[in-house]
């Protein structure tokens, strides 16, 4: 079967950054920029996963959309680092908040019209990926947060677009 994606869904915590070796809601703001990463009120640093822009500027590229599912219970500490790393501006739909991701995918397809069937994720628990997958969303278990290789292999194992019917190109 081959899957048309329209939209790429991202958890947050351990798969987009890493947040002081913890979740961000266990982080302390203030936070502040430092070069290339955030650093908290305790001197915990948080940082991006190393490929995320060059992830989230080929997707942009793709016109592919991206949404963050986030169960975080701090979503104002998410939405802060996120502007923080300048990444907000990459995502379409942003659903943070404490619930089961089964509630923040329907509010992703009532929002987007997307069906589940279009939609792929990225999480690096598996009891996420074991709820969404059963929606019939295509999902990634994300070990070690996510990688350029790993979004292009699962892009195009499921990638061709749904705008022009071309296959994905290899982001170079
Ligand atoms: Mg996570």
């Amino acid at each position: 079967m081959v899957l048309f994606l329209e939209l790429i869904v991202f958890d947050l915590d351990f798969t987009l950054w890493d947040a002081a070796g913890t979740w961000c809601d266990h982080t302390s703001p203030p936070f502040r920029k430092k070069g290339e990463v955030v650093v908290d009120s305790r001197g915990g640093i948080i940082s991006l996963y190393p490929d995320v822009n060059k992830i989230l500027t080929m997707l942009s590229g793709q016109k592919i959309r991206c949404a963050v599912a986030s169960r975080t219970g701090e979503p104002e500490w998410a939405s802060q680092l996120m502007d923080l790393f300048d990444i907000t501006r990459f995502f379409d739909y942003r659903e943070i908040y404490p619930a089961s991701k089964l509630v923040h995918f329907n509010k992703l397809k009532n929002e987007s019209g997307i069906g589940y069937d279009r939609m792929l994720f990225f999480d690096d628990e598996m009891r996420n990926v074991d709820e969404v997958g059963a929606l019939g969303v295509a999902v990634c278990h994300v070990i070690g947060g996510v990688s350029l290789p790993l979004v292009e292999k699962k892009v195009n194992e499921h990638g061709v677009h749904i705008k022009t019917g071309k296959t994905l190109k290899s982001y170079n």
